[in-house]
């Protein structure tokens, strides 16, 4: 490829590698189905989880691995994840209405985040593990126990504001948990409240890639947990929420490429590489580099459960400089995590149909619409810089094929807004799409799918079908068709 061209190409692992490659199959589906269109891969959730797992063995320790609805809608990565012996956290009263329908017993489910009554009062019926977000929510909690004469409920402690030995508080502010140096009055209430709460825990969420800032809260739980045992409560879970991340690209060189020209581009040092001179929080300001890249780190070489792996075998400098997984295996404690995007890589791709594709004067950039909103691919909202895969009508290959020169485009929703773009960046495609073909974007499972989607125009959401591997063939349903058993003749 010429080198004025910075491509982001997608990891794609097995899975998603063969699905892009059945051409044919993506063009019927999206025909029946319509753009924009949603596809799930729900094996490959099930896949994911099993590395989680690996990396518990690894380190000896016990505990469970919670799912973070709140990343995806789909019943049927659900419903597979039902299947086998994972845990769900939701986080409104729709999901886990959601979880105990897909299967999930009570005791395999955790309700985090904001409640309203309606919410809790579920949750505390079915004996749920709510992870408590302060002393309000536990007055209102021990409250709805005692109205409804229901048996105890299982409670985690949700914690934040951890600090490294006083210094410096590592951890960014949060408006969740309650702040550690709290802690006293918090316990104070699980004993006023000990006739309807059972404290089996306490847990902090980060939304954070740095892992000193999770091991100094990590360490920060292990020292609340002496704390309760002091005064005499048994809790042995530590949950230490989600933010394990996704390695988005196939190649490094390509990002560190990518991010160098675009700080060159900023600098007005080369041709701009997004739509309007846009910097992603960079800025030129009278020939010095200003502001900071707000961008998702797309090439994380150690992401998902090598993250935690990593996180695990952080030293905790104030007990000891001994590895974190150590001191929880020592203490008999039990390791709950949370992973939503995680646990969603490589799980589904998001589909879109090329409208139209206009050349404006010579020299600039084609204008691709595609029969999709930005928010049908919210990549762009969440700072995900990937190239899409263009799967041509005609079934013709790469541009070596054709004889076609690679292209550079700006890729426009189908809102009737100036701001409705794809993504701001000038994306590089090997050839010169055409309507009717077929734009994925890969790996878009966690959030990108239909965490933003809306109904704006009267323009319908995306449908969602679930796919798997049949021999050699892809079998398709709809989402909400999906149930993880096998029929004869038709295995999942
Ligand atoms: C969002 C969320 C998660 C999942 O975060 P990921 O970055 O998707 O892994 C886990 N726990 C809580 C409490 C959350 O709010």
């Amino acid at each position: 490829m010429g080198g004025r061209h910075l491509h982001l190409a997608p990891r794609l692992g097995p899975r998603l590698g063969s699905l892009l490659d059945s051409a044919g199959f993506l063009h019927m589906l999206t025909d029946a189905l319509g753009s924009p269109l949603n596809v799930v891969v729900p094996d490959q959730i099930a896949e994911n989880l099993e590395r989680f797992r690996s990396v518990y063995r690894k380190h000896h320790l016990s505990g469970q691995v919670f799912y973070a609805h709140k990343s995806n809608r789909s019943s049927a990565l659900l419903r597979r994840l039902a299947a086998t012996d994972a845990g769900v956290d939701v986080a409104s009263l729709g999901e886990l209405q959601h979880a105990l329908g897909a299967g999930f017993t009570p005791d395999r489910i955790t309700a985090t985040g904001p409640k309203n009554p309606e919410f809790l009062w579920l949750a505390a019926r079915t004996g749920v593990t709510v992870s408590v977000d302060g002393e309000s929510e536990l007055d209102q909690l021990a409250a709805l126990v005692r109205a409804h004469k229901l048996s105890p409920v299982r409670i985690l402690l949700r914690l934040s504001g951890f600090e490294t030995s006083g210094v410096k508080v590592l951890s960014r502010p949060s408006r969740f948990g309650t702040p550690v140096r709290e802690l006293d009055a918090l316990l104070k209430a699980v004993d006023r409240h000990a006739d309807a709460v059972e404290l089996t825990g306490v847990a902090y969420h980060l939304d954070t890639t740095s892992v000193a800032e999770k091991a100094t809260a990590l360490e920060g739980c292990l020292q609340a947990l002496e704390e309760c045992r002091s005064r005499g409560l048994r809790p042995r879970a530590v949950d230490i929420g989600g933010g394990f991340g996704v390695d988005y690209l196939a190649h490094g060189e390509q990002w560190e490429r990518y991010t160098t020209e675009l700080t060159a581009a900023v600098l007005g040092r080369r041709t701009p590489l997004t739509r309007g001179g846009h910097g992603y929080g960079l800025r030129n300001e009278a020939g010095t580099l200003r502001g900071a890249l707000g961008l998702y780190p797309a090439h994380r070489p150690v992401a998902g459960a090598r993250y935690l792996d990593e996180l695990l075998s952080q030293p905790a400098a104030s007990l000891g400089g001994r590895p974190l997984a150590a001191l929880l295996l020592e203490h008999l404690h039990d390791l709950y995590t949370e992973p939503g995007r995680a646990l969603l890589d490589q799980c589904g791709i998001t589909v879109a149909k090329v409208l139209e594709v206009r050349s404006p004067d010579t020299g600039a950039e084609l204008l691709v619409r595609l029969a999709l909103k930005a928010n049908d691919v919210a990549l762009e909202e969440h700072g995900v810089l990937m190239d899409p895969v263009v799967i041509p009508r005609n079934g013709t290959g790469t541009g070596a094929d054709t004889g076609q020169e690679p292209v550079a485009v700006h890729l426009f929703g189908s809102l009737c807004l100036e701001t409705d773009m794809i993504t701001r960046r000038t994306v590089f495609l090997p050839r010169r799409p055409a309507p009717g073909d077929l734009m994925v974007f890969a790996n878009t499972a966690g959030y990108a799918m239909d965490f933003h989607a809306t109904r704006a125009q009267l323009q319908p959401v995306a449908r969602q079908a679930a796919v798997w591997r049949d021999g050699d063939a892809w079998r398709w349903c709809l989402d909400d068709q999906y149930w993880p058993i096998t029929l004869p003749g038709e295995p999942h």
